[in-house]
């Protein structure tokens, strides 16, 4: 029997905010409480951190300070920048949109609904790697394409696209290009200008800061139309009270993950890839997703003849934190879409597990994952009448 330990191991699904965060954001809740569009000092005081965060938001993203745009989050800013820019564009007679098949649904769902409008969509082949293809962005473009919407690191199996040449594509046929960065800000070098990004979204919960704060940049010189009526806040574009606190804390998050993202690199890429070197033991298991393109703790696998959701919860039984397709869909029976995507059939994408690892996470977390996981998935074979029929029948 094992030592019983706790591991979240769920990082793609949120992270904790961390302590540095924290402290930094709790005097906005008490001492600096004004409302930063009041001209006493205790309002003062609450707008100079907000420009501060927005500084440091875009020093991470390589953009002038007043690009940023704060949001309740990456769902918000997806939401914004594809709308905004499809419905400018029409204008113009234009109406296509390019995105991939394989997209958080903060971008699918926004993308269907413009369809409804009238807007024409391709969905791009994400490729058995998990990779998009830059040839096949260029080849989608058309006279009428008024975006490019491509995520920089999928949430489920990590893979890392090829955004610097899908912008230099955009830059060519003078098409705007947007990408969802939710996971890969902190995780990967971004710079917004040499990449050719014209939009971009991101989300404090994935890196330490709190649920319900985030940000778009929007490249000077693209028309958007304003999200929220109201105030001055946000240069008129989003109006409503700022979060504070919030965005005081996803400057700190920020900054703290870029500063370090290197070193903490090193260390998560050495856990995941020993992960998936034990996992791999397992008989008939599969790694999603390319080996080295993907975000360093990211681990998605499937092991054939289980169900991704009882292992879930022998996982959480074991006190192990982890995820089977993205938390947004699990609840529902369906195998993820991100797992179709990439030519899976429907039986093998049932049984995947992500693991995804943060800063917080440590060598040990791996030892105990890799001494229990093995463990449960025999147990769970064991009960399979599906498992039975992969070794003894047709397989
Ligand atoms: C989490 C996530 C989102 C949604 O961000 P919220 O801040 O939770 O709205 C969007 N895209 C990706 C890739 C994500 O991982």
């Amino acid at each position: 029997m094992f030592m019983k330990r706790f591991v979240y191991a769920d990082n793609a699904a949120t992270t904790p905010v961390s302590k540095k965060v924290l402290d930094a954001m709790l005097p906005y809740y008490t001492e600096y409480y004004g409302n930063p569009s009041s001209l006493y000092s205790v309002g003062r005081d609450a707008k100079k951190p907000l420009e501060l965060a927005r500084e440091q938001v875009a020093k991470a993203l390589g953009a002038f300070s007043n690009e940023v745009f704060f949001t309740s989050g990456g769902s918000e800013a997806n939401n914004w920048a594809i709308k905004g820019v499809a419905h400018e564009m029409a204008k113009k007679g234009k109406k296509h949109i390019i995105t991939s098949k394989f997209e958080h649904h903060a971008v699918l769902h926004t993308v269907e609904a413009l369809k409804k409008e009238g807007f024409d969509v391709t969905y791009l082949e994400v490729y058995h790697n998990g990779l998009v293809k830059p040839e096949d962005v260029e080849a989608a473009i058309r006279e009428d394409t008024a975006l490019v919407t491509i995520m920089y690191a999928n949430n489920e199996i990590g893979t890392i696209q090829p955004i610097p040449e899908i912008g230099a594509i955009c830059k060519k046929h003078q098409v705007l290009f947007h990408t969802d960065a939710v996971q890969a800000v902190g995780n990967v070098p971004i710079d917004v200008k040499a990449q050719n990004i014209d939009l971009l979204s991101l989300s404090g919960h994935k890196l330490h800061a709190p649920k319900g704060v985030g940000a778009l940049y929007i490249r000077r010189g693209v028309r958007m139309p304003n999200l929220i009526d109201g105030g001055a806040q946000e240069r008129g574009r989003r109006a409503g009270t700022e979060n504070v606190a919030g965005i005081v804390g996803l400057g700190v998050a920020i900054t703290e993950a870029c500063d370090t993202m290197e070193e903490r690199n090193q260390r998560l890429t050495k856990m995941r890839d020993r992960l998936i070197e034990g996992a791999s033991k397992i008989e008939r298991s599969r790694l999603n997703g390319d080996k080295t393109h993907r975000l360093p703790g990211n681990f998605n696998m499937c092991f054939e003849g289980i169900e991704g959701e009882s292992l879930l919860l022998k996982l959480d039984f074991a006190g192990i934190c982890a995820s089977s397709g993205s938390a947004c869909t699990s609840g529902s029976l369906d195998p993820s879409h991100v797992l179709l995507a990439i030519g899976l059939p429907h039986e093998i994408a049932h049984g995947s597990l992500r693991i995804s690892f943060s800063d917080q996470n440590t060598e040990e977390d791996v030892d105990y994952i890799l001494e229990v996981l093995p463990d449960i998935v025999s147990y769970l074979r064991d009960m399979s009448p599906l498992w039975d029929e992969i070794i003894h029948g047709k397989a």
